[in-house]
């Protein structure tokens, strides 16, 4: 019975600390995407786009004080999980996940966004069939958990895309599907963009591989050297559209361009692309067996 008693009181800490790491993670951008957005503004030139940046600015500050959403749109929360084998609440993390997106839900508060397809209505908790989304990795010999938590808005998730290219292709066809995408949607997404572009052998593998891609912090490096290459090209090529701060004209488009790439079958190049937003909302907690935590994209704050 105590032992029962303990794994629920366990359960109830890691729901309330998740729970205020979600609204943590809902009105304060990480750290890597509030310095980019700085860097972005110093070097603008262009007059509106100084104005446009200075409002983000102000607008995290209110965001920060109030403890309110950056941004209307709290988004679909997704779930990254490197979960070790021996960590203890292991087998209660998908409940405890779900719990914990409802409380945020009423406590921060968040956008009801999950309307269950086909029935069309909107459950009003944020948790709906296979809603939040949760996606699993097992790690030996370890007893901690590691946790991106991610809101995927609507306008960011929309330039979504992935396909199966010929291997005659090559990587040429991998940057120009990039590029058509970002030439025609990237301004849906409200830029300056984090953009993931996710390379494997089909749809589904290269899709995860572009939204791992958005998890990535800004300003690093693909470890393969052509990988990195293909990042700084598409750079440049994206940023050349001039998309600027929520698409109305500036000398940047994105924040970065992350690729991540497994090894595919000879016959075919899976290619996918994700955004991210200005207001890219993710962060990164680290929970050990004991629930003390470790928050890795914000520094300096505590739930
Ligand atoms: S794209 Fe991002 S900033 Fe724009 S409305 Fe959607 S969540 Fe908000």
């Amino acid at each position: 019975m105590s032992v029962m008693m303990n794994k629920i009181q366990q359960k109830e800490k890691m729901t309330d600390l998740m729970s205020k790491f979600i609204s943590l993670v809902s009105y304060k951008l990480p750290d890597d995407v509030e310095n980019k957005l700085k860097e972005l503004s110093e070097e603008e030139d262009n007059k509106l786009a100084k104005i446009i940046y200075k409002t983000m600015f102000e607008n995290q500050k209110l965001a920060f004080e109030l403890k309110r959403p950056s941004c209307q749109d709290t988004g679909v929360l997704q779930f990254f999980v490197k979960c070790g084998e021996n960590f203890p609440l292991i087998g209660q993390l998908d409940s405890i996940l779900k719990n914990s997106v409802y409380k945020s839900t009423q406590e921060t508060p968040l956008r009801h966004n999950s309307v269950e397809t086909f029935d069309e209505y909107n459950t009003g908790m944020n948790i709906g069939d296979g809603s939040p989304s949760i996606f699993w990795e097992i790690e030996e010999d370890s007893d901690k958990v590691e946790i991106y938590t991610y809101m995927a808005g609507g306008g960011c998730t929309l330039p979504g895309v992935a396909t199966v290219l010929m291997p005659g292709e090559g990587y040429e066809g991998v940057v120009k599907f990039v590029l058509d995408r970002m030439t025609s949607y990237g301004i849906n997404a409200c830029p300056p963009l984090l953009v993931g572009v996710g390379v494997g052998t089909s749809v589904e593998t290269a899709a995860m591989n572009s939204k791992k891609a958005l998890m990535r912090a800004v300003g690093s490096r693909n470890e393969n050297e052509n990988a990195a290459k293909m990042e700084r090209l598409l750079e440049d090529g994206i940023n050349a559209i001039g998309l600027g701060p929520q698409g109305l004209k500036g000398s940047k488009s994105v924040m970065g361009v992350n690729v991540v790439n497994t090894a595919r079958h000879p016959s075919t190049i899976g290619v996918a692309v994700n955004t991210g937003c200005w207001s890219h909302r993710r962060g990164k907690i680290t929970f050990d067996s004991n629930l003390d935590y470790e928050i890795s994209t914000h520094e300096g704050v505590t739930l």
